[in-house]
């Protein structure tokens, strides 16, 4: 048998993405005696208080039982928090797995979607190993550009995805600018509102993607318990959209795919959150002052907004800055699989970690110059 007669042309050229190391092999590799994440946008808060003590509640009684297939109570307790009916929400093993639904249930090898060239990549990756064309619109002054976006739009443009706030870059589609676009890329497609990061965000002018919907019907928004909730290796996130199109996606989705302490842990976490969310922007907005203080003092450009994390133009290539950074112990993401090249992105954590970057960082510039 060879395997390159089975798969289809679009499965074959695709480049699988290579996740990193487990921790302790990474620390031998490069003889780090400790590892700080940087590089995935944690919050190292940790989960809400209610959510961690369902996880160390969590009885092994109920592993041997199988998940609700729906994640119904999860649903029912998003639903009140945010007024909206339950049939309206889809609940995935990450918002990952709800991006790849999506895209399963509307497209066919022909069709088309849209989104930016420098933006969270697992809208592009699940659309080209599916066979769909992903039409790659440049960004402008690191942010989305509609009216290049709206260019590229043809008859068999299923799926237009913005990223809000963007990830990597931290800028944000203001109410009047989303509005307007809404507004032009017609009713007859979906366009999808990842607000991965939503909770950062302190901006007046930050539109809500669910009150846009109401307006909007098209509008399907994407929001996860990995960033803010702090719950990212349980996997949890969901898809808001209407009933008719939740249904729809609901028909290649797996049932089953969330887990029960996932799915238990996560309503916890959103029972009572505002501390948590309150404490979490500070230790964020602390970190992206400073940091960005850091970034002019020792002369490096940095870009980033809103959202946890802030990308830093590296003097020399992204990968050999990673690996230096790496050997003091310091894991942050290179950018050049974002099309950053030369740049990297760094999480903000609480000030201990990132005072200890800081001075990783100031010493490797001084080495370098
Ligand atoms: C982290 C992130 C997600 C979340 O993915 P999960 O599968 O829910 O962990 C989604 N969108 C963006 C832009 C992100 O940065």
């Amino acid at each position: 048998m060879n395997i390159n007669d089975l798969i289809p042309d679009y499965v074959r050229k695709f480049e699988a993405y290579i996740p990193s190391k487990p921790d302790h092999l990474l620390m031998k590799e490069y003889g780090a005696p400790f590892l700080h994440r940087l590089n995935n946008n944690e919050n190292f808060l940790g989960p809400p208080e209610a959510a961690c003590r369902v996880i160390h509640d969590f009885e092994s009684g109920r592993a041997l039982i199988y998940p609700s297939g729906d994640s119904y109570d999860l649903r029912t307790a998003l639903a009140e928090k945010l007024g909206i009916s339950e049939n309206r929400l889809l609940v995935g093993n990450g918002s990952c797995e709800v991006i790849s639904a999506l895209i399963k249930a509307l497209c066919e090898p022909g069709d088309n979607i849209i989104t930016a060239d420098k933006t969270f990549a697992v809208y592009e990756w699940v659309a080209e190993f599916s066979g769909i064309e992903a039409r790659l619109v440049p960004l402008r002054d690191y942010a989305f550009d509609p009216q290049a976006m709206l260019d590229r739009i043809d008859r068999r443009t299923k799926i237009l995805f913005l990223c809000n706030p963007n990830n990597p870059t931290g800028t944000y589609w203001t109410e009047s600018e989303l509005t307007s676009f809404l507004e032009k890329a017609g009713e007859d497609r979906i366009v999808v509102i990842d607000e991965a990061y939503c909770e950062y965000v302190e901006a007046d002018d930050y539109p809500d993607g669910l009150r846009l919907m109401e307006r909007f019907p098209n509008v399907v928004v994407f929001r996860t318990f990995s960033k803010m909730y702090a719950l990212a290796g349980l996997r949890v996130g969901y898809l808001v959209g209407t009933e008719e199109v939740v249904d729809v996606v609901r028909r290649t989705f797996v049932a089953y795919s969330v887990n029960n302490l996932a799915q238990q842990a996560a309503r916890a976490a959103i029972l009572n959150d505002k501390e948590h969310i309150a404490k979490t922007r500070k230790i964020v907005n602390e970190a992206r002052f400073f940091l960005k203080g850091v970034c002019g003092k020792i002369g490096l450009d940095c870009v980033g907004g809103q959202g946890n994390y802030l990308m830093i133009r590296s003097p020399v290539n992204d990968l050999l800055m990673y690996r230096r950074l790496m050997k003091k112990g310091m894991m942050v993401r290179s950018m050049t699989g974002f099309r950053f090249p030369g740049w990297i992105r760094v999480t903000l954590r609480e000030m201990g970690v990132m005072e200890a970057f800081a001075d990783v960082l100031t010493d490797e510039i001084k080495a370098l110059v």
